[in-house]
């Protein structure tokens, strides 16, 4: 049997069953070894662990590596590009998986999201909610979705202002096939803690302010905010939902700049 690194970056390969295997295995510890820094956190910080939703976000990771992490337990996958979720989707169509979209989302491809995503949570425009519930009222689905803010004030990033939060979560109000959950974010990226905590702080008071002023503060539940290199710091701030990517699956092929425009990391 060949060794072959289960962190090898180019996901396209086609594996051998030991390497999947090998894969599995590496992948399921290193499930179990996020599952449990996310108790640590909850029983020091006083939350329970029920309420925070580790989100496995499987972008770049081969449909072969992906039915491993299915069976591992995985059964909500987070993407950031449409065409590659939707690929996906249809490969996997076999198992027990919901998507959800997580990268921004030009309105021209909501007619797909409609159709296969069980969750948005890049939800920054009146015309994309528009649009996406218009879809939605055809297929007759309905998707729950997140605000996403600009938590950072960082020009490269998506999402709304913090002030602008509050109106634009209003006017989703005619939008009968999006359920409202709550605000995503993407904290900066930092190596400084600090500044990193300050973006999850400004989220969790915008969360309090909503919930104050908005006549239905259950339409603002939930935080998602933490990804592989701060969720510690997120759950800490209050996040309900982690999007772990690279510390569950690997590092990735394609450098963040392919996701995340502006970003050279
Ligand atoms: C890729 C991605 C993540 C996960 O990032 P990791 O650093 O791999 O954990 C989280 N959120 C969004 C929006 C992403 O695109």
């Amino acid at each position: 049997m060949s060794i072959e690194k289960h962190d090898q970056s180019d996901n396209t390969v086609s594996e051998t069953p030991e390497q999947l295997a090998q894969y599995r295995h590496a992948f399921e510890q290193r499930l179990a070894d996020i599952n449990q820094r996310i108790e640590q956190v909850c029983a020091r910080s006083g939350r329970a662990r029920g309420d925070v939703r580790l989100l496995p976000v499987s972008k770049t990771v081969d449909t072969s590596r992906l039915r491993q992490a299915v069976s591992a337990g995985c059964h909500q996958l987070g993407e950031n590009k449409v065409q590659e979720a939707m690929d996906k989707a249809q490969e996997l169509s076999d198992l027990p998986v919901q998507w959800s979209i997580i990268g921004h989302l030009q309105t021209n491809k909501a007619k797909y999201v409609a159709r296969f995503a069980h969750e948005v949570q890049s939800l920054d425009s009146l015309k994309l909610a528009e649009t996406l519930d218009r879809r939605l009222q055809l297929e007759g689905r309905a998707l729950d979705v997140y605000v996403q803010v600009n938590s950072s004030g960082e020009a490269s990033k998506y999402g709304l202002a913090p002030d602008d939060v509050p109106k634009f979560m209003t006017s989703l109000s005619p939008f009968s096939s999006l359920r409202v959950r709550g605000l995503m974010t993407l904290a900066v990226f930092s190596a400084d803690d600090v500044t990193v905590r300050e973006c999850f702080v400004r989220m969790r008071t915008l969360r309090g302010r909503l919930r104050e002023e908005l006549p239905d503060p259950s339409l603002c539940q939930e935080l998602s905010m933490g990804m592989s290199g701060d969720f510690e710091i997120a759950i800490e701030e209050g996040s309900t939902c982690v999007r772990v990517g690279q510390a569950l699956f690997g590092p990735r092929a394609l450098p963040d700049s392919y996701y995340w425009p502006g970003e050279t990391k």
